[in-house]
C-alpha cells in the first residue's frame, strides 16, 4: 500500500488562529482529537498532520511490557508491514492509526476505534490484531485510508 508521501514546495500556512507548534504533534499520544476542531478547522489539520506523515519511531526505546509469562514489547518492524497507518507514540508506549485518527467519526465505534484512536493499543502479544483493525476492503479503516487519499490526491489536482 502507498505511503502517504506529499511533496510540497512549501508548507501550508495555519489559519491565523492557530499555532501550528500547539495544534500539531508528531507523538500520536499527545494529539488533539480530531472531533475537537471546529468543521472548517478540520481539513486544515488533516492536511497538515498528512504531510508530516505517520509518526514512526524505529529507533528510541521500546519499553518491554510483562504479557503473560514473556516480556513483549512494540516491534518497529511492525511499520514495514502496516507502513501507511501505524503509528508508535514515545510518550504513551502505544500504537495508533494514523488514518483513523485523521478520518474515523467518533460514532463509529466498532474495529478499534478507542484501541486505535483514543486510548492506544498496546497488546503486543497479539499481532493479529493490527489485521484485524485494517479489516475488510469497506471497513471503517479502509474508508478512512481512501478519506486520507482522497484529501491528498484533491490537493495535489489544485496544486
Ligand atoms: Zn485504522
Amino acid at each position: 500500500m502507498d505511503r502517504f508521501v506529499v511533496k510540497r514546495k512549501s508548507p501550508s500556512a495555519p489559519p491565523p488562529d492557530m499555532n501550528w507548534e500547539e495544534e500539531i504533534q508528531f507523538d500520536p499520544g499527545k494529539r488533539k482529537n480530531i472531533e475537537k476542531y471546529r468543521a472548517n478547522q478540520k481539513d486544515v489539520v488533516r492536511r497538515k498532520y498528512l504531510q508530516n506523515g505517520p509518526c514512526q519511531p524505529r529507533t528510541c526505546d521500546f519499553p518491554p511490557r510483562l504479557i503473560g509469562d514473556r516480556n513483549r514489547r512494540f516491534n518497529p518492524a511492525w511499520f514495514d508491514e502496516y507502513g501507511s497507518w501505524l503509528e508508535y507514540s514515545e510518550s504513551k508506549d502505544k500504537a495508533y492509526c494514523f488514518c483513523c485518527f485523521l478520518f474515523r467519526s467518533r460514532d463509529k465505534k466498532e474495529a478499534g476505534y478507542d484501541a486505535f484512536v483514543v486510548e492506544g493499543w498496546n497488546s503486543w502479544s497479539k499481532k493479529f490484531r493490527l489485521t484485524d483493525h485494517v479489516g475488510g476492503i469497506d471497513s471503517v479503516h479502509n474508508q478512512a485510508m481512501k478519506d486520507c487519499d482522497a484529501l491528498l490526491k484533491h490537493d495535489l489536482c489544485i496544486l
